[in-house]
């Protein structure tokens, strides 16, 4: 087990910056999952702490040596990738205990590690089954237990899951959460697969073009974003954002078709402010539905538009203005909202209906920075009674 820790990191090829002056510290035995787009640097910055790319500056530790300028193999990591090189004419035993045998360990203690590292993996019986005659989950399981044997200080994993078919990646998934639990190793796992990100982590590292944006646990990236990056990037689907400006009284989308109330002193805002208001799909409900919001805000009158049913729910676009002639394309006006409803709801296509957001749901970003101001414009300024009774609906 070991601390990773990166300091001002700084990776430039030519004109790119892969990875732009990134602090990051992983605790010793956490499970960190680096997440993003395509090109944000997650790559990047785990083959700095690989020592496969030496960074242009900054520096890296691991526990409390710094390695920087070290070659992969002092280091004390194994890594695992998305492309499982087993050795195809060695079997498992020989395939796992092949880094070992290199080194010249002891056949018992050979032995004895594979064996261990076969358990864990839950390979026990299969140590003399050629690679050919596995499936790729067996595969991927015999390459963990390649890393595993090496009983490293820290695990590297790139998107180890990304070949395996859907209902593997889940079950594999579970290994891991299970894998760690029982080494007590700090792992850092990069994925572009959200959901690996939520049900793994203890801590999600988000990179947007080679800058951290937040790590926190994953319900605190969900429910406090800290910009609009990480608001838009975490939660399938997106949360909705409408960019307006702060009133004296509240908020107000662009075009006028949504308004909150609430003390602009409160929320740490002030009148003539540009802002980004963001609620998430479950956030909002139909009018009738108002009392399963914690606070409902005033209601907003709508017209869904298409319905995609899910099984579990119903994802309901809904128009706020249906006969202007608007672009939808721009996601962050406050023409379009996403809802998300009971499978059993009877909300049908081109239905006018009112429908509330849960204010203790909604989130404000500033208009320039996109950095989060507030989660959550509850009753700011009376701290008494629900929104609904501040102000009727000027809608
Ligand atoms: P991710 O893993 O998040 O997809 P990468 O770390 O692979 O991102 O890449 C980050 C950026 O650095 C990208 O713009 C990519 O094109 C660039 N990059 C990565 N490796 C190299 C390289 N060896 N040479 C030049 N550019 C690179």
């Amino acid at each position: 087990m070991a601390r990773v820790q990166l300091d001002d990191v700084v990776k430039r090829y030519d004109d790119v910056t892969a990875v732009d002056n990134m602090n990051l510290e992983i605790r010793d035995g956490e499970f960190v999952v680096l997440v993003g787009p395509s090109g944000c640097g997650k790559s990047t910055t785990m083959e700095t702490v690989a020592g496969l790319t030496h960074p242009t500056s900054g520096t890296v530790n691991i526990g409390d040596r710094e390695v920087t300028r070290l070659p992969p193999k002092d280091r004390g990591i194994s890594m695992v990738f998305q492309n499982i090189a087993l050795f195809p004419h060695m079997d498992v035993y020989d395939n796992i205990s092949f880094g070992l045998r290199l080194r010249e360990y002891e056949k018992a203690e050979i032995d004895e590690r594979v064996e261990r590292a076969a358990s864990v993996v839950q390979m026990e019986g299969m140590l003399d089954r050629m690679p050919d005659a596995m499936s790729g989950g067996q595969r991927q399981r015999v390459a963990i237990a390649r890393a595993i044997v090496r009983e490293p200080e820290v695990f590297l994993m790139d998107e180890p899951l990304a070949n395996l078919d859907a209902k593997l990646r889940v079950t594999m998934r579970t290994e891991l959460q299970r894998l760690h639990k029982e080494l007590d190793t700090t792992i850092i796992y990069v994925t572009h697969n959200q959901a690996e990100a939520m049900t793994m982590a203890d801590r999600i590292a988000v990179l947007n073009a080679g800058h951290l944006q937040q790590i926190d646990p994953p319900l605190v990236c969900y429910n406090e974003p800290s910009n609009l990056f990480v608001a838009g990037f975490i939660g399938s689907p997106s949360m909705n954002f409408a960019r307006g400006e702060v009133t004296n009284d509240g908020y107000r989308s662009v075009n006028g078709h949504l308004g909150i109330e609430f003390d602009p002193m409160d929320a740490g805002v002030q009148p003539d402010q540009s802002v980004t208001l963001g609620v998430r799909p479950e956030d909002v409900y139909p009018v009738a539905d108002a009392e399963s919001a914690d606070e409902p805000s005033d209601p907003v009158a709508v017209t869904s538009d298409v319905l995609e049913p899910m099984g579990d729910e119903i994802f309901v676009y809904l128009l706020t203005n249906p006969d202007a002639d608007v672009d939808l394309e721009d996601q962050n006006a406050d023409n379009q909202l996403l809802m998300s409803v009971s499978p059993d709801s009877d909300i049908e296509a081109d239905e006018e209906m009112d429908v509330v957001f849960d204010r203790s749901k909604i989130h404000l970003f500033d208009g320039d920075s996109g950095d989060a101001i507030v989660h959550g414009i509850t009753n700011l300024s009376t701290g008494a009674g629900s929104g609904t009774a501040e102000a009727e609906g000027d809608d």
